[in-house]
């Protein structure tokens, strides 16, 4: 976590120092006290939001971008794939996690994939598994293995909670740590663009936020594994990557403005990829 950013927040209201040190204590005490350790990552991350409501935000924000964008019916071949990917992706989660006991690890999951008629390259996960796949990304994934090395990367970041992570985050910088419920009463539309921009969400490019390095490390990890276990080669990320770095330039897809995609992202495919095999021929 970004300890420098989060401090942030009280630098100009305050020149009183003992104040200043008292209430920094203070806010140090709610950070710590908001990290919970993650399941899926083992890593203690800021999660001041609780799940449940951050799924019901997601059911309603999802149902407002399905109305206003449009979507493939799930008889064309294209809608068809990404339902294929999706099911084999979840399932193979479920029975994954099942089976190592931690179910809960997928509390409150509806599973939901819907294709939308759209130029950009692009692809997201909101919070209970509402994913979004866009057909302009298809060129870049070409094949079936591809398009689950992209969705599994997306799916990934949901259920390492780094979706409630950048909202935790928000709101502690943007709006003091109140309360979801809170924020969504007093500033609706101020909370909705944060959770859209925390979910990789958005029209406007300049709007959204990166993830981070570690987040995107770990996006990377568990994709390759989640792809690999639902029966993909994950070797066919490489590939993929490679398309999507060169398909960057003047105006670079819309995935990689909150993907950075460098060499970290090679090193990453390299890192993980011996661990990801093993799922995909059975040897875990
Ligand atoms: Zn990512």
């Amino acid at each position: 976590m970004q300890s420098k950013r989060k401090v942030a927040i009280i630098h100009f209201t305050l020149n009183y120092e003992p104040m200043k040190k008292i209430l920094g204590l203070a806010f140090i005490a709610l950070l710590i006290g908001g990290c919970a350790l993650n399941q899926v990552t083992g890593r203690k991350q800021l999660s001041l939001v609780p799940e449940s409501e951050l799924q019901l935000m997601a059911v309603s924000q999802y149902n407002t971008f399905l109305k206003e964008n449009k979507v493939l019916s799930s008889s064309t071949s294209k809608a068809a794939m990404v339902d294929r990917v999706g099911a084999r992706i979840s399932g193979a989660i479920k029975k994954y996690y099942d089976g190592k006991g931690k179910s809960s690890i997928l509390e409150g999951y509806k599973w939901e994939f819907n294709t939308v008629e759209s130029p950009d390259a692009n692809a997201w996960c909101m919070p209970g598994g509402k994913v979004v796949v866009y057909t302009g990304l298809l060129p870049l994934t070409q094949n079936e293995a591809g398009l689950a090395v992209v969705m599994g990367h997306e799916i990934a970041h949901s259920i390492a909670k780094h979706g409630n992570e950048r909202m935790s985050q928000a709101m502690v910088q943007q709006m003091g740590g109140v309360a979801l419920q809170v924020a969504l009463a007093q500033k609706p539309q101020q909370t909705q663009d944060l959770f859209m921009m925390s979910y990789g969400i958005g029209s406007q490019v300049g709007a959204m936020l990166p993830w981070s390095r570690q987040q995107e490390s770990e996006a990377d990890k568990y994709g390759l594994i989640f792809a690999a276990m639902a029966g993909y080669d994950p070797r066919e990320a490489i590939p993929f990557w490679q398309r999507m770095s060169a398909a960057g330039g003047a105006k670079p897809p819309e995935f990689l403005s909150t993907h950075p995609s460098d060499e970290t992202r090679m090193k990453n495919m390299n890192k993980y990829m011996p661990e990801a095999l093993k799922y995909y021929t059975g040897k875990k």
